[in-house]
């Protein structure tokens, strides 16, 4: 499979790619960098099923709703590059100009409510970001799979979505969510947290397997309730905790088969999602 490649720009990915046997399936997992364990587990389900894999790393500012959050933002290339040398990979590391040449024009998808809910509501044009940048990897990658962890749930949803609204040649692929010891689910904002945050985030997961015990005894609304007043008791604020439909993402009433909750809160300044299947 040969070794590490990192290339900066378009030409030079598609140059390698253009050396690869016509027939393998290639695999493809966008990132924001910052890698970690999670980031890592979609590689490697990737590197099992396919035959070449692209890893791309670019934080792309058309996602962020807050700019302070974008500019803290942990940027970490050297140590990802590390992470990543000893895989034989393709990594796709472009600079902002590369991603949004001048001529690049914007993809609409219709994407009914799926992006007014949950994060859609908290984080107003961040679906409309991420729909636009895959679409724009996609194009430049032309991948047979690409990976996706249910950490995002709402994102993996609105990516499927996309796909299959422009009827697009990949096959998405959702990969579990990988937690700390703690069972704080990795994600490479974790880093901005303090020691001492870190530790109490942990709490979350608990809250979130508590809902999936108290389904079988108490209400919703009772859940949700008891959740807020536990995250809030750890010191986090909620922006939501939500059960919904594992498909459409609409509020719960009452319990069902695909029941979801995923929740946000802010630990200090950074913000913090998670996600359980009840099922
Ligand atoms: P990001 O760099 O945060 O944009 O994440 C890149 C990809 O890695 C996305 O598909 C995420 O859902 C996925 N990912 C992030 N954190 C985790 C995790 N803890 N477990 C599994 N996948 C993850």
């Amino acid at each position: 499979m040969g070794e590490l490649q990192t290339c900066y720009t378009v030409e030079s990915l598609q140059n390698q790619l253009s050396l690869l046997p016509p027939k393998g399936l290639l695999g493809f997992v966008p990132t924001m960098g910052a890698l970690h364990n999670g980031h890592l587990s979609l590689v490697k389900r990737a590197l099992e099923e396919c035959d070449k894999v692209v890893v791309s790393i670019f934080v792309n500012p058309t996602q962020f709703n807050n700019p302070d959050d974008f500019k803290r933002y942990p940027r970490t290339l050297e140590r990802d590059l590390e992470l990543l040398s000893a895989l034989p990979i393709i990594v796709f590391a472009p600079e902002y100009s590369e991603v949004y040449p001048a001529s690049a024009e914007g993809v609409a998808v219709d994407l009914g409510r799926l992006d007014q809910v949950m994060e859609g509501e908290f984080r107003p044009g961040h679906f409309n970001g991420v729909v636009n940048v895959v679409h724009r990897l996609f194009t430049m990658v032309q991948p047979d799979l690409a990976y996706f962890g249910e950490k995002d749930f709402q994102q993996l949803a609105v990516i499927r979505h996309m796909v299959k609204s422009l009827g697009l040649p990949v096959k998405i692929v959702g990969c579990p969510i990988l937690r700390e010891s703690n069972g704080l689910a990795m994600s490479s904002r974790n880093e901005l947290l303090t020691p001492e945050q870190r530790h109490n985030a942990g709490i979350i997961y608990q809250v979130l397997l508590g809902i999936k015990e108290d389904q079988k005894r108490i209400s919703i609304p009772e859940a949700q309730n008891k959740a807020i007043k536990q995250l809030e008791a750890a010191g986090l604020t909620v922006e939501y905790v939500e059960v919904v439909d594992g498909d459409s993402l609409e509020s719960l009433k009452e319990w069902q088969l695909n029941s979801m909750v995923c929740l946000a809160v802010q630990s200090g300044f950074v913000r913090l999602i998670d996600n359980i299947s009840l099922s």
